[in-house]
């Protein structure tokens, strides 16, 4: 059985890859601690999955180094990595029952009978599918499938385990029970992983830390809350949790503060930002629609609006409200006992709650 401490770290130094003239990914420099969840979060076609497999030796990157605890492995092959990988369809092997499956890896590298019957049985008890040893892949839920999947790639005890969308097969209540028991045998076997996903969610919701990608570049590497409290670009911003863009100029105020006056002459108190920007600058105040709070129009100070959508979601309440001079903004309040959505024409006003919580980017990046 792996113990905690198991992982390596990694080390991707500076790592290119080109197919043909096109840039898949463009120079990434990541330090990966060992045991920790790392996903590589970005839009379609921005080097996620290039990405995870130059890391498991399936593609050779152009340039650059990939360090694995502390040594370059650039010159071995995929079975001589210490990773196991899951790939997105599972790739089980159909005519193999549960048991035989796990136990491939340990068969091909000639471990005898008796070592392969005890790790098997470790593994089958780890994703808790010892009763279904005997099952072909086909009499198997998805769910059940992917367990499986995961026990053959940790089997081998690998040092690192590769995720490629391992939950995108599966419905959204299967997805969830799986995500906590990926998170648990994770953390249980102290494999270092890297998980490629396009769901937000899934990946501030999983991580240690997250890497977003755009366009084959890195554009930040933070925990789950720096990434969406404290997002460092505009990017950032909008692909991870939804945000009110609101358009305006620039005035710095202090180290922490500064001050966007809105075209409809409203000034709004905002974090400063992070990059240095002077004066007048043209500037977009990113703004969460949790970060706003619904008041009553004439009573609260606020931004006067009318609702023109309200709907529940989920444990939330969501409202689309226009501003009377035509600002469109979301907001997102919990669904306390009670409380339920304004109807369309209902006059409010709307402000943030705080003005840490509204980021401000230059609007010519
Ligand atoms: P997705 O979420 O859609 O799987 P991704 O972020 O994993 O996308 P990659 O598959 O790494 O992205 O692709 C990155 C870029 O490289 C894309 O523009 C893609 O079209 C291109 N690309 C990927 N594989 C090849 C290939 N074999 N030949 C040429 N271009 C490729």
């Amino acid at each position: 059985m792996s113990t905690p401490g198991h992982g390596f770290s990694i080390t991707l130094d500076d790592i290119l890859h080109q197919y043909g003239s096109s840039i898949a990914v463009d120079h990434v420099t990541l330090e990966i601690a060992a045991g920790e969840l790392v996903s590589l979060l970005g839009p379609s076609g921005c080097g996620k999955t290039t990405l995870l497999r130059i890391i498991g030796g399936f593609i050779q990157q152009t340039s650059g180094r990939v360090i694995v605890g502390g040594r370059p492995i650039d010159d071995l092959p995929p079975n001589k990595r210490a990773v196991g990988i899951v790939f997105q369809n599972y790739a089980l092997f159909p005519h193999m029952n549960v048991a035989d499956n796990i136990a491939y890896g340990l068969a091909a590298r000639g471990e005898d009978r008796a070592s392969q019957k005890k790790r098997c049985g470790e593994m089958l008890e780890l994703v808790q599918m010892a009763h279904l040893a005997d099952r072909l892949p086909r009499a198997l839920s998805g769910g059940q499938q992917q367990r499986v999947a995961l026990a053959r790639a940790l089997a081998v005890e690998p040092r690192i385990l590769l995720l490629d969308e391992p939950f995108a097969a599966l419905d959204k209540s299967l997805r969830l029970d799986m995500q906590i028991e990926i998170k648990r045998i994770q953390r249980q076997s102290g494999t270092t992983c890297i998980m490629v996903t396009h769901d937000q969610e899934e990946a501030l919701s999983m991580s240690d830390r997250v890497a977003v990608l755009n366009r084959g570049k890195l554009e930040q590497f933070s925990t789950p809350s720096e990434i969406y409290d404290r997002p460092q670009s505009l990017f950032v911003n909008q692909f991870v949790g939804s945000a009110n863009q609101l358009h305006g100029t620039l005035t710095p105020l202090s180290a922490t503060e500064c001050e966007v006056l809105l075209a409809n002459g409203q000034r709004l108190r905002c974090a400063a930002p992070r990059e240095a920007l002077s004066e007048g600058s043209a500037v977009i105040a990113c703004v969460r629609p949790e970060s706003l709070r619904l008041g009553i129009d004439d009573i609260d100070i606020g931004i006067a609006a009318t609702v023109e959508l309200g709907m529940p979601l989920g444990p939330t309440i969501v409202h689309e409200v226009v501003t009377d001079d035509g600002l469109r903004i979301k907001t997102s309040e919990p669904r306390l006992p009670g409380l339920e959505p304004r109807a369309p024409g209902t006059r409010i006003s709307v402000s943030p709650l705080a003005a840490t919580s509204i980021q401000v980017f230059s609007a010519s990046a």
